[in-house]
């Protein structure tokens, strides 16, 4: 196309102005409001444009896209008032998802949340004094109570004094749990660490990066592979502040490695009168769930040892909102709240209702109400129930749908190693390969995020909700009798 040509394509585009004075578009603009129709005037416009300097349109094309301009105006507007957060249906039997929300919140935190934002609260108002509260004081209460089994076979420190016991401070997320204890307890000063922690976890969090941000400097000891408690005491100097653990999460190290133990380095912080930090990542906060979980780390084993501050997220196995949590010994967690970046990462009432409702269920081991830790405990014959009725109700199709042994995955920074058994629906078909499958199901509504393996597409229904089952097998017909699409243009 000639470039000549494109100057009077360009010429032929209406204005935005002339469009919102004329009808079909001035009513448009009456209904929904200036701005918004403008904006998708402009949209619209705009894209006529791109097809132009593309060469995609000549004369008669574009006569056709103006005659329906003000269906693409509406259509425009449809798109932009849509929500864009959207539920989907997790069949990729990976719990704590990163890139789909990671913890599913129980039902009672949903209700709380709902009870608490819809109206005042007392957030941050003592009613019993009547007078100004601490946002904080609502869950730290309860995991006082969560944690108490820690405290009472805790040995504690001298300088304790008349406040001993283990205190909790919630923030945004456990990279700002990090960031907070080393600024607060390392601020100029030395932190040591093992080489063989130094990992990145999930999307971009480097213990480096955020010692650097916090103004603590990061002093390595020992080699990727192995580091001994002589390491450590070779480090200390007077410039040092604080022994740093970090449970390596999702990258495991194998073969021939050595990793300090925690009572070691208690025993060594405690000797130098140097606070111990360990962040657990995951954290897991019931009992037994951790020892179930091959080597993920639990909590309250981490505070019984004399760990001094540990920091964890909310929404991992812990099954509540995204938050990062510190628990540890009241005159550290004190200084950490009386720092003025605790401001800076306070997290909302929404957090606060939904992570306190949470933590209630856990007092009252009322573990069920808790979708990760009920997901994490659905029997394997559970799942292959359940796989089996869909398989019956997608009836007979041109699909070949298999069930086969697998493993659910934790997730969210747990050990790869830490896995379920479960049942698999294995999809394959002679006319749509795994990835056209795979799309068919991302285009459903609600979208199904299936895993793609070896030519085959794999669902588990681990962690999809029972009552969605009828809705997943309803797409799988559909896609079981679609045809192969005509490669469009
Ligand atoms: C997941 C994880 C983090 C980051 O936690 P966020 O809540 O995502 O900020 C930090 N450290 C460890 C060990 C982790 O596993």
């Amino acid at each position: 196309m000639q470039t000549e040509s494109k100057v009077d394509l360009y010429k032929s585009l209406p204005s935005v102005d002339e469009l919102l004075r004329k009808e079909p578009l001035a009513a448009l603009a009456a209904q929904h409001g200036q701005l918004p129709v403008t904006d998708a005037v402009r949209t619209v416009l705009g894209s006529l444009r791109n097809q132009i300097a593309a060469g995609r349109l000549d004369g008669e094309k574009l006569g056709l896209a103006l005659s329906g301009l003000a269906e693409a105006v509406e259509g425009e507007l449809r798109r932009a008032s849509r929500l864009s957060l959207t539920k989907v249906i997790n069949a990729t039997g990976v719990i704590l998802h990163t890139n789909l929300g990671r913890a599913p919140l129980a039902a009672g935190a949903l209700e709380h949340i709902r009870e608490i934002a819809e109206g005042y609260s007392n957030l941050e108002f003592d009613l019993a004094a009547g007078e100004r509260g601490r946002r904080d004081v609502h869950v730290d209460r309860l995991f006082r109570k969560v944690l108490a089994a820690a405290t009472a076979s805790r040995s504690p420190q001298p300088e304790e004094g008349d406040r001993p016991g283990i205190s909790t401070i919630v923030v945004n997320n456990n990279a700002a749990a990090v960031l907070l204890a080393l600024n607060t307890l390392a601020e100029g000063a030395e932190v040591i660490v093992s080489r063989g922690e130094l990992v990145e976890i999930g999307g971009s969090f480097r213990i480096p990066d955020v010692m650097a941000k916090s103004n603590a400097i990061l002093r390595e000891v020992g080699t990727t592979n192995r580091t001994r408690i002589g390491d450590y005491e070779r480090a200390i100097t007077d410039k040092t502040r604080l022994l740093l653990r970090v449970h390596r999460s999702n990258f495991e190290i194998t073969g021939f490695t050595e990793q300090v133990a925690v009572e070691e380095l208690v025993r060594l912080a405690r000797e130098r009168k140097i606070p111990l930090l360990e962040d657990l990542g995951s954290g897991a906060l019931l009992e037994g769930q951790a020892s179930r979980l091959d080597r993920e780390p639990a909590v309250l084993d981490s505070l019984r040892c004399g760990v001094d501050v540990v920091t964890y997220s909310g929404d991992k196995l812990l099954g509540g909102p995204q938050a990062g949590i510190l628990s540890g010994r009241t005159e550290l967690i004190a200084r950490m709240r009386s720092n003025s970046l605790f401001r800076a990462l306070r997290v909302d009432k929404l957090t606060y209702a939904a992570l306190e409702a949470t933590l209630l269920a856990y007092v009252r081991g009322d573990y069920e109400q808790i979708p990760v830790l009920r997901l994490m405990r659905l029997p394997k014959q559970e799942i292959g129930r359940r796989a089996q009725a869909v398989v019956e109700r997608i009836g007979a199709s041109r699909l070949s749908v298999e069930r086969i042994d697998g493993e659910s995955l934790i997730g969210g920074g747990a050990a790869p190693s830490a896995v379920l058994p479960t049942c698999l629906l294995a999809l394959r078909s002679d006319r749509l390969s795994a990835r056209e499958i795979s799309a068919r199901l991302l285009a459903f509504d609600p979208p199904i995020i299936a895993r793609v393996e070896e030519g085959r597409v794999l669902l588990d229904l681990r962690t999809v909700f029972p009552e969605q089952d009828p809705a997943l097998a309803e797409a799988l017909r559909q896609v079981a009798n679609s045809e192969p699409e005509q490669r469009a243009g």
